[in-house]
């Protein structure tokens, strides 16, 4: 090489290391939002429910309320079943060896000691495998396979989430020994969804597992082949019972504490495969910016209440909603909201209301239309952790809804990390929230459907 060409060699290697950063540089957001999702996932992590993680999570949400100026702030501890990861690995072993990326689904069962080894037998659909007869998969693993879609509202959850939520249930009717589904998830990373499934009360549980689409993408291409499947399978988590969860509720006491108290909710308890970013840390983050910031030109006329709730992956029937129900349910309420399906722009709005509260719901309509968000069919549902406190006092909801096109990429898999928070969106959900909130938190009449009986 000669000289010259040894320069230019040097020049270019200096221009090079000159444009690649020696690490990549964070996305860096700002504001109350954006410090609790990143104080969330970097301080705590991954939180459990009923793990010692969780519990630092209330410690840490309920002196985060007060260093933001919350007042009554309050840890409310309950007792719940939990659930426990152990170590966890899959392989097809005939007719072709493959490793299967798998995470085991709440509520699982451990496999026998030194794994399940088993014929494998693919359902396209949750519906196929209602099909074949009780008691005929005696010994085997069944797979079931399905075809959820990323949709804008989210709304292939409920028949594709089924898949995870009822599909353990019937496999162990038909007498299957273990079942593994298709991730109830739309990315195409090898990553496993994981999630609560709920044994019915009279099925015994069985080991139950999600392997990513990639891998059930294999899985039906080999079943296709029309030769048996088999599966070495190994899922070592298992439920315990009576662990410690809990809510922590915090105020902004209204000008008139007399008027029925407006409540948002999120919640504070994650999966353990990534940090909870998404799934609920921007809940969270979004509605106690939202609470503070509909403050900024004075007090609101009424109190609003933050819930961050303990337990809503594992609690259905039972979780943080039940237990907020139970110990306020003689407050009176006038509004619930929620916000977790993560931190994508929000674009609807539904509303769960009386005829008399037509008036209000117009003018929360008037101060979305700017924003881009428009009204859609209801009702609105607002979610697990104020589902019991809606019943209990037949309450008024606001839905705003976020774009769902990436949530299930996200959803209950290690990518649910911090990088995936898009500062500006968080920042436009919490502008639509305080949007709503600067109406419905200084209206001074009558709202929700109980009091308009
Ligand atoms: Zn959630
Ligand atoms: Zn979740």
């Amino acid at each position: 090489m000669s000289t010259s060409s040894t320069l230019r060699c040097a020049l270019l290697a200096a221009a090079l290391s000159a444009s690649v950063p020696a690490f990549a540089t964070p996305q860096q957001g700002s504001g109350v939002a954006w410090d609790i999702v990143e104080g969330i996932t970097t301080e705590i992590g991954p939180r459990m429910a009923g793990s010692p993680a969780e519990g630092r999570a209330r410690a840490w949400g309920a002196e985060k309320l007060k260093a933001l100026g919350f007042q009554n702030v309050k840890v409310e501890e309950f007792k719940t079943l939990a659930w426990t990861r152990g170590p966890e690995s899959a392989r097809l072993t005939a007719p072709y060896a493959q490793p299967l990326a798998i995470t085991a689904l709440g509520f699982s069962v451990p496999t026998p000691k030194g794994g399940l080894k088993a014929e494998m037998v693919y359902f396209p659909t949750l519906a196929a495998l209602e099909a074949v007869p009780e008691g005929s998969l005696k010994g085997k693993v069944a797979f079931i396979d399905h075809a959820m879609r990323a949709a804008q509202d989210g709304s292939g959850y409920g028949p594709y989430g089924n898949v995870r939520r009822q599909g353990p249930t019937i496999a162990s009717r038909k007498g299957a020994a273990a079942v593994v589904i298709r991730s109830a998830g739309t990315d195409s990373h090898r990553n496993p969804h994981t999630g609560v499934t709920i044994f019915a009360k009279d099925v015994k549980p069985i080991p139950a597992g999600a392997v990513s689409n990639p891998d059930a993408d294999l899985i039906a291409r080999t079943a296709a082949r029309g030769k048996p499947l088999a599966i070495d399978l190994t899922l070592e988590g298992k439920p315990f019972p009576d662990a410690p969860s809990g809510n922590v509720i915090a105020d902004l006491p209204g000008r008139d504490p007399s008027l029925p108290i407006i409540v948002l909710a999120c919640h504070l308890d994650s999966w353990d495969l990534g940090t909870g970013a998404v799934d609920d840390a921007s809940g969270c983050a979004i509605v106690t910016a939202a609470a503070l910031a509909a403050q900024k030109d004075g007090q609101a006329l009424r109190t609003i209440r933050v819930l961050w709730s303990g337990n809503e992956e594992m609690g259905i029937g039972g979780g943080g909603g039940a237990h907020y129900a139970k110990l306020h349910g003689s407050e009176p309420h006038a509004v619930a909201m929620e916000s977790d399906f993560g931190a994508d722009n929000v674009w609807a709005a539904k509303f769960s209301a009386s005829p008399a509260d037509k008036p209000l719901v117009d003018k929360v309509k008037a101060a979305l239309w700017p924003m881009g968000i428009t009204p859609h069919e209801g009702p609105a549902d607002g979610g697990a952790d104020v589902e019991a406190i809606i019943k209990a006092q037949d309450l008024a909801v606001i839905d705003l809804g976020q774009d769902g096109m990436h949530y299930f990429d996200l959803h209950h898999t290690p990518d649910d990390t911090l990088d995936k928070v898009d500062p500006a969106a968080l920042q436009q959900n919490v502008d639509a929230w305080t949007a709503v909130l600067k109406v419905i938190a200084n209206e001074p009449g009558v709202i929700g459907k109980a009091g308009a009986k």
